[in-house]
């Protein structure tokens, strides 16, 4: 591979999880990488030293971090070619046990960093007319449920950006990707990444109860594989018409099935109702 078809890759939360997972696939794929991560020094510990990688220090929820981690990058490679906005948390509880600071803590990260990040890396792909957005959604930013509403919530706002985006940025030749992994095999759900509410309302025992319990259960038993899911990302990134959206996990695809079903069948059985409101013609 030349050095001309190698991509630069910037890439948030990439200490661990899925974000050290792409970052190892796309460097297994001779690319280089501006690895970001709130404490850099993991980064250096995990991939150790090399001429392909840019450890990097970036708080999604710091303006100033992400600005200096941008610059680095340019200063480095002069480019930026793929960016995963990977960086993220999962908050889990009854939409009314979620307190009103975790909500905003929640969308600090999930949502507003993401916003910055993208805000701070675009005018480099306009600027070089190419470039691929890749977003974590997550498939609960295409159906939501008990016991994830609020974090569900953030990866809606995600989906909502990132459809947008796709359409103002294609025809600046930038492609945007929005990726919605189902149960991945990462310390998500391990108290170190998730926040539990600290309330717990007896009636929703039954609802986001019984999803708090069993979030705990499959911890680490995910059914998707991180690795896997990494080269499949990296492949896309090659792709020449790759998707405004890329379901990831066979558990992913069925409760997206489930939904359009549930979906179709709901705008059929009230069409009437639906259309029965505009002036008549
Ligand atoms: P992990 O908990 O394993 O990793 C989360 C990563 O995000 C860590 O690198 C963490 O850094 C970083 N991070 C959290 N907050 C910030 C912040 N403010 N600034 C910078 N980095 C931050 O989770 P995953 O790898 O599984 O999750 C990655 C993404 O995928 C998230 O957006 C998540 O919502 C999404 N996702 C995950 C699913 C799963 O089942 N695993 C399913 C669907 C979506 P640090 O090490 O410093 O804490």
């Amino acid at each position: 591979m030349t050095k001309q078809t190698k991509r630069v890759w910037f890439i948030t939360g990439a200490s661990r999880g899925i974000g050290a997972e792409i970052t190892s696939a796309a460097l297994a794929a001779g690319d280089f990488v501006v690895a970001t991560a709130r404490d850099p020094k993991r980064l250096v510990e995990r991939f150790g030293a090399t001429e392909a990688l840019l450890p990097v220090a970036l708080d999604v929820t710091s303006e100033s971090s992400v600005a200096a981690a941008v610059e680095a990058a340019l200063a480095r490679f002069g480019r930026i070619d793929v960016l995963v906005n990977n960086a993220g948390y999962g908050l889990i509880g009854a939409v009314e046990e979620t307190s009103g600071e975790d909500v905003r803590r929640l969308y600090e990260t999930n949502v507003f960093g993401l916003l910055t990040v993208t805000r701070a890396v675009l005018p480099v792909l306009r600027k070089q007319r190419s470039g691929h957005i890749l977003n974590l959604s997550s498939v609960g930013g295409y159906r939501s449920g008990p016991g994830f509403g609020v974090y569900c919530s953030t990866k809606f706002a995600v989906e909502g950006i990132s459809e947008a985006l796709h359409a103002e940025l294609a025809p600046l030749g930038i492609a945007v990707t929005v990726l919605e992994p189902g149960y991945i095999r990462t310390e998500f759900l391990e108290s170190k990444s998730v926040v539990d509410t600290e309330a717990t309302i007896p009636d929703y025992a039954e609802t986001s109860g019984k999803v708090r319990e069993r979030a705990k259960s499959v911890s680490l038993q995910q059914p998707g594989d991180p690795v896997r899911l990494a080269r499949a990302v990296v492949d896309l990134t090659r792709a020449d018409n790759p998707p405004l959206r890329l379901p990831l996990g066979s558990d992913a695809v069925a409760a997206i099935e489930t939904k359009n079903a549930f979906v179709a069948q709901e705008l059929e059985a009230w069409r009437d109702v639906s259309v029965s409101i505009d002036f008549p013609r």
